[in-house]
């Protein structure tokens, strides 16, 4: 196994050191000044390529728009209903109002067929996430 190597500046005298890293995490001795310096962590998710942590935060921030966008067109079609309802329980009196009970109903419909594709687009997004990279 090759030796991976923890590279840092000294916050003493500003060298560039380099440790094994193994020794990640711990306190050593400055070999230019004596100081104390922290062997930085060596994490995974430093390994990243820049451009990765940009595509998962631009999937995060579409993913949190599908949401949202769900949720409103979820309260647009309550309230579509409730207009069809209330279309409904009059129209035992008034007839004129049926114009507008149909179209209170193509509304709702309109708006149920967005948030049908709205859902199959969610669905492919959570489909390419759950996919391994
Ligand atoms: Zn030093």
């Amino acid at each position: 196994m090759s030796e991976i190597k923890v590279t840092f500046r000294c916050d003493g005298c500003d060298a560039m050191l380099s440790f094994p890293s193994t020794d990640a995490g711990t306190v050593q001795d400055c070999p230019k000044c004596g100081g104390w310096v922290d062997v930085p962590e060596v994490t995974r998710r430093e390994k990243a390529p820049p451009w990765k942590n940009l595509h998962d935060e631009l999937n995060a921030r579409y993913f949190e728009e599908n949401v949202r966008q769900q949720v409103e067109i979820g309260r647009q079609i309550e309230v579509a209903w409730d207009q069809l309802k209330q279309a409904g329980e009059r129209h035992e009196r008034e007839a004129s109002l049926l114009a507008r009970e149909e179209e209170g109903l193509d509304r709702a419909l309109r708006l149920l067929e967005r948030f049908e594709r709205l859902t199959d687009r969610f669905e492919a997004l959570i489909a390419k996430w759950k996919r391994p990279a």
